[in-house]
This record gives C-alpha cells, structure tokens and sequence, in this order.
C-alpha cells in the first residue's frame, strides 16, 4: 500500500543547506464559521503537540464581520497581520445568503494575488472506502482569473452578463506553477484541460501557454483534454492522472468532485499560493449542518496545516504529523462521517481525532509509504521568472462592435434602421444575437432575445478606426432613439485578429 503525496520529496532530494531555525515563525490564524472554530482548535491542538514552531495572530473573519457592516467579510486592519506575516492558516467561513455580499475568500485570493490553488487528492483504501483505491493526484487551479474575476452586469430586460477574463500573465503563472510542481515534487505527468474548442481566444490562450511552457520541461509528459471528457476521465480512471493545471472555474469543479472520490470532502487540504504571500486551508465549507456538534472531521484543515509547515520551512514537523495521520487511519479511527463496519470502536469527535494523531506522533505508517517532507528551495534558488511580459503590439482598430437593447424587434428591422444611422467611415457587417448570426441572412428559427451585437467594419480595410469614429457612430445612433449596452472595439495586434467571428458568420 503506497500514498505518494503530493507534497513528497524523497529524502534524497532533501537540501543540505536548508538551515532549520529555532525561531518561532509569525503567522495569522482565523477560526472562522459553522465547524471551523471547531477544527482550528484541532488543528492548532495537533501542530502544538508535534512541537511546530509558529507565533499564531488572531483575526476575525467571515459571518460576524460581515453582519457587523464590513461587506467584504474582513475588517481593513486585519489586512495589516496577513500582509506582516504572509502566511494565513484559514478556516472555512459562511458566506451569507442574498446580495451584497463578495465572497470573503476570491477577495482574499484576488487582493493577495494568491494565483495559484494547490489541492491533493489521494486516496487512503483499504482504510477508507473509495471507488478509485489508486487515486493520487494534484488539481493545480488558476485562483484570480476567469468568470472569478466577478465582472457582471444586467444589460437588458431578458440578459445578464458575467465576464471571463483570462491574461497571458495569469497562464503563464499558473502553468509554470504547475510544472515547477510537477518536477519539484517528482510527479510524471501534467495535464491541461480547457474548454479551448468554444472558447477559442480565452482558454485558447491558457492552451497556447501550455503548449509553449511544456517545452522547458522535456522530462514530463504533457497532454491536454477538452475539460468535458476530461472530467469524465477523471471521474472513472482518475489513477491517469498526476497534476492537472486548469482554469479557475473548472479546477473548482475538478477539485470538489476529486476530493469528495477519495472518499470525503472533509480530508482534503489546499494551498493557495501567491507571489507575497500564502494561505493554507481545507477544500470544504462552514458545514452548517454539523456545526456545533462536535464531530466534524479536522482532516482538511491538519493536512492545509501540513503544507503550510512545509512552506514555513518546518518539513520534519509536517511529516511528523503527516505520518501519525496516516497511522490513525490504518488503526481504523475516524470521524463519524468515514466510520464504518471496518473502523475501530466507536466513531471519534473532532477532538478525540486530534488526539489519536497525537498519541501516534513519532509513529510511521506500515501500509502507507512514510512520508519525509523537504524544505522547499529557498526563494533565491529560483531562477525561473512566472512570467515574462511581452512587448507591446501594434494594435489597429478595425471596427466596433456595438450591442444594443431592443425588445419586439426583427433582425431585418434593426439592421435597416443602423444601416440608415451608420457614418461613412463604419458599416453595419453583421447582427448577432445572443453570439448567433442572424443577420444578414438569418435563420427564423433562431430563439432571439433583446440583445443584439451589431458589427460595425471600417469601410475598407486600409482605414485604420478611430475613437472619434466611434464616437461620432454611437452619436447617431444614440440620437436615432437606438438603446445602447456597450461597445467592444475590434481591434488587431500586430495584424491578427483580437475578436471572434460570430457564430454561423
Ligand atoms: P460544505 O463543504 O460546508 O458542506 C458540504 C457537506 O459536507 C455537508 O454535508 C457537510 O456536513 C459535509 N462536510 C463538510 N466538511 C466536513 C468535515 N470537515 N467533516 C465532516 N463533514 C463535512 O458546503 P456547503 O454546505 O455548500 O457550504 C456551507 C457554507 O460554507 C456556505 O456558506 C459556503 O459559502 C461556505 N464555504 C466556504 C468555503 C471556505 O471558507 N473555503 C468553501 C466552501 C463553502
């Protein structure tokens, strides 16, 4: 019986010169809401016992910060501790129902410029039960792009509108991320999944990034799957794969449904990393159902904790505790939602966990491969740049393309009044709607709602469009008693094209 973990280094990796310090290391703590006071205490029982050398600050986060005025969840001067320390042990917190309110941890993700989301998902058969006993992998999410990046609108009666933004610097890191992951912790294979045949310009771009970082790295296989049969790959052989390295929203996904296969959602832990700063926390949520009870499974949160002793440069405690975790579940002690006929007695609460992790610390696994964490290569060590900005195209405007609102309205009839209301310089080319062609030459089948994209072109292409031609076109429009959304300008850099054909165009 084998558990690679992710964050395995083989003691012959193990780097002599890494200095081990006495020093308590400063870092901030938030107990959170539902189970997460619950579990911390477990947690921060356990790293105590293991003799874990850690300065813990305390900041309130979550329901009652947000329910005493502060929307974003988080108090301003307890930015202040993350920002000292850079490393935040974090438990899960409640989001409250009903609008108003930003979820407190994109904030806390995008604001840290945590890019990127590190989630091992191993399985622990015969111990616990699972469908796939081979399971051993590591979802490597982009954490500040994509639909996150929470850019919405309601544009008309009928349409609301969320914006996915992905840039190459956000590729670049992530995939990078995901490489240097994948040869630092001796793992074979990196798998990109993406939704690149829809959406051709946006995880288009995270593909072509891939295909051109995965050249610096011949020494691991890579591959891509369109994210649909990519999941469905995973959800019935996950043993194919090693790390994944995928967009924001499908690594969300992926992650969830990876964790919840080995067995329960409540046994995984993630690292959100970012340039400055790093946040360590369990997969799941507040668990409101169980909050209270005294029986949550602290799992999540020990094993976030175990990574964040790793990134504090503490490897040997976090094997130490990574270890007797191991030889609790092979003794058959488990939290009531992992308790079966195999199990051991009775079920154990949360801190009778912590406490069967603590009696069998200094213990190895003899089913589980032990495990001997390093200390991560100090940051000097790294030569590798995340990312390298490009210099600036040469960017042309070309056309513009100008969405309107309009209920009750043929396609044949809008594109007859904008054609009246075009200037010279720009001509009506095309109308979608809802990204379907429907002029001109339609078809009256087409399911249309009240958005309409119009597609205005240069009337030749040697003009070159300016802003001022915009201007004057949305003037006459505007003044033709037109309703008009936005406008996105169609642009090329360095002559290729920066905007998608419509569909059926
Ligand atoms: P959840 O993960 O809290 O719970 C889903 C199910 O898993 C529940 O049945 C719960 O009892 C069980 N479960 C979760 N953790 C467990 C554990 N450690 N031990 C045993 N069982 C466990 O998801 P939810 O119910 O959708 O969300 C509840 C709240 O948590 C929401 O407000 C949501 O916004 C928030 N949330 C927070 C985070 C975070 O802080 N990182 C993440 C996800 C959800």
């Amino acid at each position: 019986m084998q558990v690679n973990n992710s964050t395995f280094v083989p003691s012959e990796q193990l780097n002599p010169n890494d200095t081990v310090s006495l020093e308590k290391t400063p870092i901030t703590v938030a107990y959170g809401d539902g189970i997460g006071p619950e579990i911390m205490a477990a947690t921060l029982r356990v790293l105590e016992a293991a003799g874990a050398r850690i300065a813990a600050e305390e900041i309130q986060i979550g329901e009652k910060v947000y329910l005493a005025g502060h929307s974003s969840g988080i108090a301003p001067e307890s930015w202040n501790s993350l920002r000292r320390t850079k490393v935040f042990l974090k438990a899960p917190i409640t989001t409250p129902a009903g609008g108003g309110f930003k979820s407190l941890n994109v904030t806390i993700r995008k604001t840290l410029g945590l890019y990127a989301n590190v989630r091992p998902c191993v399985s622990y058969a015969p111990f616990i039960a699972t469908k796939h006993p081979k399971m051993d992998l590591v979802i490597v999410r982009e954490n500040e792009e994509d639909l996150y990046a929470g850019i919405e609108h309601r544009q008309t009666d009928e349409v609301f509108q969320c914006l996915k933004l992905i840039t190459r610097p956000g590729c670049e890191k992530i995939v990078r991320y995901a490489f240097e992951y994948a040869r630092s912790h001796s793992r074979k294979k990196v798998t990109c999944m993406t939704k690149s045949n829809i959406m051709k310009m946006t995880d288009g771009l995270f593909l072509k990034v891939f295909d051109e970082i995965k050249q610096e790295y011949p020494e691991l296989s890579s591959e891509h799957y369109i994210i649909d049969i990519g999941a469905a790959r995973l959800a019935t052989q996950p043993e194919r794969f090693d790390v994944i390295v995928t967009p924001n929203l499908y690594g969300d996904i992926l992650s969830d449904i990876a964790a919840e296969m080995t067995g329960s959602v409540g046994l995984a832990g993630s690292a959100n990393i970012g340039e400055h700063v790093a946040m360590f926390e369990a997969i799941h949520g507040s668990a409101p159902d169980i909050a209270g009870k005294g029986i949550a499974n602290p799992s999540g949160l020990l094993l976030a904790a175990v990574m964040m002793l790793v990134h504090i440069r503490q490897a040997s405690v976090a094997s130490k505790i990574h270890n007797a975790f191991l030889k609790t579940l092979e003794d058959g002690l488990f939290t009531a939602e992992l308790h079966s006929s195999r199990s051991t007695g009775k079920a154990l609460n949360t801190l009778q966990f912590a406490d069967a992790v603590i009696e069998r610390l200094g213990r190895l696994p003899t089913n589980f491969t032990p495990l001997h964490y390093a200390n991560p290569a100090s940051a000097s060590a790294t030569t590798q740049a995340l990312y390298v900005r490009k210099a600036l195209a040469r960017k042309q405007m070309v056309g513009v393309d100008v969405f309107v609102h309009s209920a009750d309205c043929s396609p044949e009839f809008l594109a007859g009044r904008l054609s009246t209301l075009a200037t010279p310089e720009l001509t009506l080319q095309m109308i979608t709607n809802r990204g379907v062609k429907v002029w001109p030459q339609g078809f009256p089948e087409t399911f249309c709602t009240d958005h309409w994209r119009c597609r205005f072109i240069a009337h030749t292409k040697e003009y070159i469009v300016t802003h001022q031609d915009i201007i004057a076109l949305l003037s006459r429009i505007t003044q033709g008693g037109v309703d008009v959304i936005k406008t996105e300008n169609l642009c090329t850099f360095d002559g290729e094209q920066g905007f998608a054909l419509g569909q059926g165009q």
